[in-house]
């Protein structure tokens, strides 16, 4: 499992292109005597094991794509690819996924079906929808899916989950704002987009501390990119404000949505100029269904024992598009620990991070377990 990672490492590829990734899963999975499926919402693989008579199935899904980061770790097995890199261990996801394909096919000590997922494109939240509406569900009679993710900072081969929301929605929104703009020595003979812009963006932090209750709502709200067209002497006569924001309900997302074109508006009548609003949820809630999450937790324990597993973990505001698949199936999202010390500390999407290959077996194994538990003999 060393090798298939380090191997994976070497060759990373971005969402959608991940073709070369796919016909090496592809390749073990027949070898593990596994029916394969490729070309699953364009490069995703999908392998089925069947065993015995029950009518019972399981879901098991990994992501396989990686960064537009230039690595800077000094390991042998460093990536190949200029420009991109595993930088969020999706070549650890894949490599525990296909540990435990091959120990399942070859141990068959299950009576049901296990599919074991492969999805492309995570990082930019396509992938899962795009195997969905490729047929994942409707092909196949798949009743429940599981995913996992390492988490940096948390101990190596320690477990981390909970029931309902366990990692955040994703928006992102564009503010314009459209003025007169001019000569910089002249101010009153315009409308100045920068000021007005400037005034947004701090208005915008009043509406978490001003309109959520801090018991019940959390959310973030991040500007991110404040893009102008103006120049040394030339105030702008068009602002670009871009932000991403955060939430773990639908009802929170909808506030936050509302607050922000309020804000923008009261603030552009006040600076008499016009705005245009653009808000977009790239990401949905991930929301983990409760008795799947007692079947994880209890794979987890099986694994590593009581004392490594946290059944109640706090939510994440991370965003992952399992949540997709979640909203069509019931199903778990786990996080397992990648490490605490030095580089199995470096955060994700870090251009020092690296996947810790002393969870690969850790990982395989749980996969083993929840299956064996859930389609027990
Ligand atoms: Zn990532
Ligand atoms: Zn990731």
């Amino acid at each position: 499992m060393k090798a298939w990672r380090q191997h994976f490492h070497q060759y990373p590829e971005f969402g959608f292109e991940e073709k070369r990734t796919a016909d090496l899963i592809a390749k073990k999975l027949v070898s593990f005597g596994i029916e394969v499926h490729q070309s699953i919402g364009k490069t995703g693989v999908v392998g089925v094991l069947k065993c015995g008579t029950s009518n019972r199935s399981i879901g098991l899904r990994a992501d396989m794509d990686a960064l537009k980061i230039e690595e800077q770790n000094e390991l042998a097995y460093v990536s190949k690819h200029k420009g991109l890199m595993h930088a969020c261990g999706h070549d650890g996801h894949t490599t525990m996924l296909l540990g435990a394909a091959s120990e399942l096919a070859k141990n068959r000590n299950f009576d049901g079906t296990v599919y074991f997922i492969f999805q492309p494109a995570e990082e930019h939240g396509l992938g899962a929808k795009a195997m969905m509406e490729d047929g994942l569900f409707s092909r196949w009679n798949i009743d429940s899916v599981y995913g996992m993710h390492n988490l940096p900072g948390l101990a190596a081969g320690h477990f981390t989950t909970k029931p309902d929301a366990i990692m955040a929605s994703e928006s992102n929104f564009e503010i314009e704002i459209i003025a007169t703009g001019g000569h910089a020595a002249m101010p009153h003979k315009l409308t100045d987009p920068i000021v007005v812009g400037a005034q947004i963006v701090c208005a915008l932090q009043t509406i978490v501390s001003r309109h959520l209750s801090v018991v019940e709502e959390s959310a973030v709200i991040s500007i991110t990119e404040f893009i102008t067209n103006g120049t040394v002497n030339v105030i702008p006569s068009h602002v670009s404000i871009k932000g991403d924001t955060r939430s773990f309900t639908d009802h929170t997302l909808q506030k936050v949505k509302k607050a922000i074109e309020q804000v923008v508006k009261g603030q552009c009548l006040s600076a008499g100029v016009e705005y245009k609003f653009h808000f977009s949820t790239s990401f949905a809630t991930t929301i983990n269904t409760p008795e799947e999450t007692d079947i994880a937790i209890k794979a987890a324990v099986k694994t590593v024992g009581l004392s490594k597993v946290n059944g109640k973990g706090s939510p994440i505001t991370f965003s992952e598009d399992f949540a997709f698949m979640l909203q069509e199936r019931k199903g778990c999202y786990v996080l397992i620990g990648n490490g605490m010390a030095d580089s199995n500390g470096m955060p994700l999407h870090n251009p020092h991070y690296d996947f810790n290959d002393e969870i690969l077996m850790t990982g395989a194994q749980y996969w083993v377990n929840l299956v064996e538990g859930q389609l027990g003999k």
